[in-house]
């Protein structure tokens, strides 16, 4: 079987813990398996080399940027090897270079383009453990580059890819993907394997364990991701095809996500072409809308309503100002909160968005906005429920059984 791990910075914190993280890849080897091993710099090293950069200018050079950065997971990646290699087996570390990560050429977020694993399937053969530098790569001119923050974890995914691995396991300091947020409830619990499109969902909305792109990759190569915490032995939770899952629960977690606000165009004249401006001057300024919802119009006037992040909401404010002629009111929301139930069971369900609601009319807590996909319900309600709204949909759907 071959297995790529990751290991993340607060794994690899320190050189005492560089030493947790040979033994378990020793215990791993004992298994019989081909290992590669990818690995992040040291937490906070990264932030740290950021402000050096920008010591001298706001706007330092991106390429000397990558130079920089792409040191931390340098060092990490060479200690593991010395310190697998002194425990007697074979290791090797390898930079992104001599890893074959092939990227595009724009430093600081560059993408994965190829990987060229002729190297990397050598050193497997000769039975190396192999140890790779995550977040970096080489453009078509051999320049250093980065894939931008938190990075590492796509090095694995595609590095698995790449050498069509069994598995693809994501080492971190949480233990796995959990039903919802444990700090808001108590009962919630460890899934122990959910689909591609459920874990998107899931993470979009704050159930921060993973990179997006990182799924969307494992999912577009067919790799299974299992994510699980490298200071427990306990089994974390297994992201794969929906087809591989026996039991699919009809709902699989409850999401929260207070970082949007609302915008409501009251009395937009209602014309063709109205929405289409709107959002295109929103795309334009590179602004993430979410949920849209118009109402139907009478006497020429419609209302439109849509959330975005609060990070963005300055810009958006900016690009509304051209509308202010064709509306009679635009008013900001900002304590909102919306909720989502998450689930690849729904499709073949009835009755599951109606459970959702009956759940938070229970409590009182009035719904500003609802928008459904195949496998998602999401609801808008004030900020200030948000945690009651969460606890209560996570037992209305049984998920604390
Ligand atoms: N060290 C990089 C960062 O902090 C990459 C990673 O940790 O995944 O963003
Ligand atoms: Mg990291």
């Amino acid at each position: 079987m071959l297995v790529v791990q990751k290991y993340g910075g607060t794994s690899m914190g320190d050189c005492e813990r560089i030493q947790n993280v040979a033994n378990r890849i020793a215990m791993r080897k004992k298994e019989n398996h081909h290992l590669v091993v990818v690995v992040s710099a040291m937490s906070g090293v990264t932030d740290t080399l950021v402000g050096y950069t920008k010591y001298f200018t706001q706007l330092p050079n991106p390429r000397e940027v990558d130079m920089v950065l792409s040191s931390g997971e340098r060092i990490t990646s060479a200690l593991l090897a010395i310190a697998l290699e002194n425990m007697g087996f074979k290791a090797i570390s390898l930079s992104g270079r001599k890893a074959g990560i092939l990227t595009d050429s724009i430093h600081t977020k560059a993408r994965i383009e190829d990987i060229d694993t002729t190297y990397l399937k050598s050193l497997l053969e000769q039975d190396y453990i192999v140890v790779v530098a995550g977040f970096q790569g080489v453009d078509k001119n051999g320049e250093v580059t980065t894939l931008g923050r938190g990075g590492s974890d796509l090095s694995a995914v595609a590095i698995a890819g790449a050498l069509q691995a069994d598995l693809c396991e994501i080492y971190t300091d949480v233990d796995g993907v959990y039903t919802t947020d444990p700090r808001i409830e108590k009962n919630a619990k460890k899934i122990h394997k959910i689909s591609y499109d459920e874990m998107l969902e899931l993470a979009s909305m704050g159930a921060k364990v993973l990179l997006n792109r990182s799924v969307e990759l494992a999912k577009k190569w067919n790799i299974p991701l299992v994510t699980r915490s490298s200071f427990t032995y306990d089994e974390g939770t297994m992201i794969t095809h929906e087809e591989n899952i026996m039991e699919q629960a009809v709902v699989s977690g409850v999401a929260l996500d207070k970082n949007q606000v609302r915008v409501s165009m009251v009395g937009v004249s209602d014309r063709p072409g109205i929405a289409a401006e709107i959002f295109t001057a929103m795309a334009n300024a590179n602004i993430n809308i979410d949920m849209i919802v118009q109402t139907i119009g009478r006497d020429g006037k419609t209302n439109l309503d849509f959330t975005l992040p609060q990070s963005e909401i300055e810009e958006a404010k900016i690009a509304l100002k051209d509308f202010e002629k064709d509306v009679e009111n635009i008013e900001v929301d900002c304590n909102i909160a919306k909720v989502s139930i998450v689930g690849v069971g729904m499709k073949s369900h009835s009755g599951v968005a109606s459970c959702a609601f009956s759940a938070l009319a229970k409590e009182n807590i009035n719904i500003m906005m609802i928008s459904t996909s195949e496998i998602k319900v999401s609801m808008v309600i004030d900020n200030k429920y948000a945690e009651l709204a969460v606890r209560s949909l996570h037992s209305a759907y049984n998920l604390d059984k």
